[in-house]
C-alpha cells in the first residue's frame, strides 16, 4: 500500500505502518497538550497500547491461518485499525470461522489478563472510594478498549471478522460466491447505518469506518467473483492445434 513504511517482520510476516497512523499520534498529542505535557504523552502512550493490542489481534489471525496452510502476507497498521493480508485461497468454512474468531477472542484474553493484573488494586481503590491512580485508569481503559474491539469486530459486516463468520456459516449451505454476496449485502446495510448515524451524531470516526466497510465489502465481492472464475477455468490449458500463431506485424485479418 502507498504511503506506508516498512517496520520489519513479526513472526516472519511483513509489518508495515501507514504514515497517517503517525498523524493520529500527533493529533492525540496536540489535542491533549492543553492539559500538560505529561497528560499528552500519556494519551499517546494509551493510543500506542491500544494499537499494540490491534497488532496482537491481527497476528493471531495470521498465525492461525498459517497453521491451516495459508500464507500470511503482511500486517498493516492504519489509524482505523489493522489489516492482516492472507493469501486468498478459500479454506473450509469451519477453518475460516476459527481464523476469524481468534482475533476478537484474543482481545477478550488480553482484557482478562489485564483484569487479573490490575483488577485487585482497582477494586481496592473503588472499595475505599478513592480516585484510581493514572496507571489504574490506564489499565481500566485498556480493558474497556479490548472489549469494544472484540464486540465491534464481531459485527456481521464483511470484511470484519463477524462478517467472515457469517459468510462461512452461509458457505456451509451455499457456494462461496453466493455466501459472499449475501454477507456483503448485510455488511453494506450495517456500513450505511454507520455512515448515516456517524454523520447524524457527529461521530465522524464511525462514519469513516462505515465508508471503509463499504469499500472492503466491495473488494471481498470482487475477490469472490475472481475465485469463482478461477475455479471454472478448464483444467487443461494446452493450446488446441487449430489455433494459429500471430507474428508481431500480422494484421488482425490474415489471408
Ligand atoms: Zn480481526
Amino acid at each position: 500500500m502507498k504511503w506506508s513504511i516498512n517496520a520489519g517482520r513479526l513472526f516472519g510476516i511483513k509489518f508495515r505502518i501507514h504514515v497517517t497512523f503517525f498523524l493520529l499520534l500527533l493529533y492525540v498529542f496536540f489535542s491533549d497538550i492543553k492539559e500538560g505535557f505529561g497528560q499528552a504523552g500519556l494519551s499517546v502512550l494509551f493510543v500506542c497500547a491500544i494499537f499494540a493490542c490491534v497488532i496482537i489481534h491481527e497476528l493471531s489471525h495470521s498465525l492461525v491461518a498459517r497453521r491451516f496452510g495459508r500464507e500470511p502476507k503482511s500486517i498493516m497498521l492504519l489509524p482505523i485499525g489493522g489489516v492482516a493480508t492472507i493469501d486468498m485461497m478459500p479454506t473450509k468454512p469451519s477453518q475460516e470461522i476459527v481464523i476469524s474468531i481468534v482475533g476478537p477472542a484474543t482481545n477478550i484474553v488480553i482484557a482478562i489478563l489485564l483484569a487479573l493484573v490490575g483488577g485487585p488494586s482497582i477494586a481496592a481503590a473503588f472499595n475505599k472510594s478513592v480516585n484510581p491512580t493514572a496507571s489504574q485508569l490506564f489499565i481500566l481503559n485498556l480493558i474497556a478498549a479490548n472489549i469494544v474491539l472484540a464486540v465491534f469486530n464481531l459485527l456481521p459486516a464483511l470484511p470484519m471478522d463477524g462478517g467472515r463468520v457469517l459468510r462461512s456459516i452461509l458457505a456451509m449451505k451455499f457456494d462461496y460466491l453466493r455466501a459472499t454476496i449475501w454477507a456483503v449485502a448485510v455488511g453494506k446495510v450495517i456500513a450505511a447505518f454507520f455512515v448515516v448515524y456517524g454523520f447524524y451524531s457527529r461521530n465522524f470516526l464511525l462514519a469513516l469506518i462505515g465508508f471503509f466497510i463499504f469499500a472492503g465489502a466491495d473488494s471481498e465481492k470482487r475477490q469472490a467473483i475472481y475465485l469463482a472464475m478461477l475455479a471454472q477455468r478448464p483444467p487443461d490449458l494446452t493450446i488446441p492445434p487449430e489455433y494459429i500463431n500471430l507474428e508481431q506485424d500480422d494484421r488482425i485479418t490474415r489471408q
